[in-house]
């Protein structure tokens, strides 16, 4: 079978590997789709996370490895021991690797394992024809969506989750930063948590056709102040909540200072630089940080939300590739023109 397989930075081959066998609790499935993550970029450009020299903490496994962990498929072959599932079931997967033995994974919130690893980062991942994942793992795609929308769903699930750790948000004024597929799952999340008004903010104008088409408000930041946009836009009140998708200093101290008292700032973004923490305008008026880490069972959400029509995949895909060309046409066209771009899809199979 074909798999992308990292070697180390700007060195992802595309190579002849043979076909996984799927042992007791696992299967193997046959990718069809499979999303190009923010992750994956990291793992292209640096810094990466793909151990090179000290064996994964729960794998035990080190560089080469094949990347990805988005992606949609049909059940090849089951381990053994595996119920519930048939050979042909179309599904997608939480591409985590967890313990299934520390208090977190006990208590099902394995997306905080403590030896938490990632298909594609700890493991052989789903940029290949042909990948193995725990059957636990697995979500059915309902009727009614596709494999090409399905290969979304995991993306979006991290929003979904993040706005589930944040309680009742009904009704209230939500601020997003940062227009990415994290910040546009968040979107999602927000809305059908019935949020009152979200405001979306972004640099340049991509996201305002996708954002106000579901009824949210887009602010592009390379024209407007978003604080004094906030300011007016809640008469002076601020947000109830804010959420962080881009892991930067100056993002997060802007949640802090747009956020009322006793807000919710929810940080998902991925801090490449530790960021200094204005604590004082926190703590002066109790208001509460948040962070997210992945999803758990939220991919069940977000392809119910597509079977209903609540979320158009479709829209979100900006881009389609395919595995021969996943580095020229892929990673390198993003590094060029990755804002304009919302979710990038393998066409692995090229069969549905
Ligand atoms: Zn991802
Ligand atoms: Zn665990």
């Amino acid at each position: 079978m074909r798999a992308a397989v990292w070697h180390g930075y700007k060195d992802l081959r595309i190579e002849e590997k043979p076909v996984p066998v799927p042992h007791a609790g696992q299967v193997l499935i046959r990718v069809d789709w499979a999303g190009i993550c923010g992750t994956d970029r990291h793992e292209y450009e640096g810094p990466n996370f793909i151990p090179v020299k000290k064996p994964h903490r729960l794998t035990g496994r080190v560089a080469p490895l094949t990347i990805g962990h988005e992606f949609s498929g049909r059940i090849e072959a089951l381990g053994e021991g595996v119920t519930g599932w048939n050979v042909g079931d179309r599904v997608t997967a939480n591409g985590s690797l967890t313990c299934g033995k520390c208090e977190a994974c006990r208590s099902g919130r394995y997306n905080i394992c403590q030896k938490l690893g990632f298909l594609g980062v700890g493991d052989d991942g789903a940029f290949a024809d042909y990948v193995v994942v725990e059957a636990a793992k697995l979500f059915a795609i309902p009727d009614g969506v596709d494999q090409r929308s399905a290969a979304v769903a995991e993306p979006l699930a991290c929003g979904i989750h993040a706005t589930h750790l944040l309680g009742d948000i009904r009704e209230k004024d939500v601020v997003i930063i940062g227009p990415g597929i994290i910040g546009i799952g968040a979107f999602f999340g927000a809305k059908y948590a019935g949020a009152g008004r979200i405001l979306v903010s972004g640099v340049g104008e991509y996201r305002r056709e996708l954002i106000e088409k579901y009824g949210g408000t887009y602010v592009d930041v390379s024209k407007v102040d978003l604080e004094e946009y906030v300011a007016s836009w809640t008469d002076g009140r601020l947000a109830d909540v804010v959420y962080e998708c881009l892991g930067s200093e100056k993002t997060l101290d802007q949640a802090i200072r747009i956020s009322k008292p006793g807000a919710k700032i929810m940080v998902m973004g991925v801090f490449g630089k530790k960021p200094v923490v204005d604590m004082n305008t926190l703590q002066e008026a109790e208001r509460v940080l948040y962070t997210s880490q992945a999803h758990v069972n939220e991919i069940a959400e977000a392809l119910d939300y597509m079977k209903e029509g609540k979320i158009i995949a479709d829209e979100l895909i900006t881009r389609e590739v395919t595995l021969d060309t996943l580095v020229e046409d892929g990673f390198e066209y993003l590094i060029k023109h990755g804002p304009e771009q919302i979710k990038v899809l393998i066409n692995i199979s090229g069969e549905c």
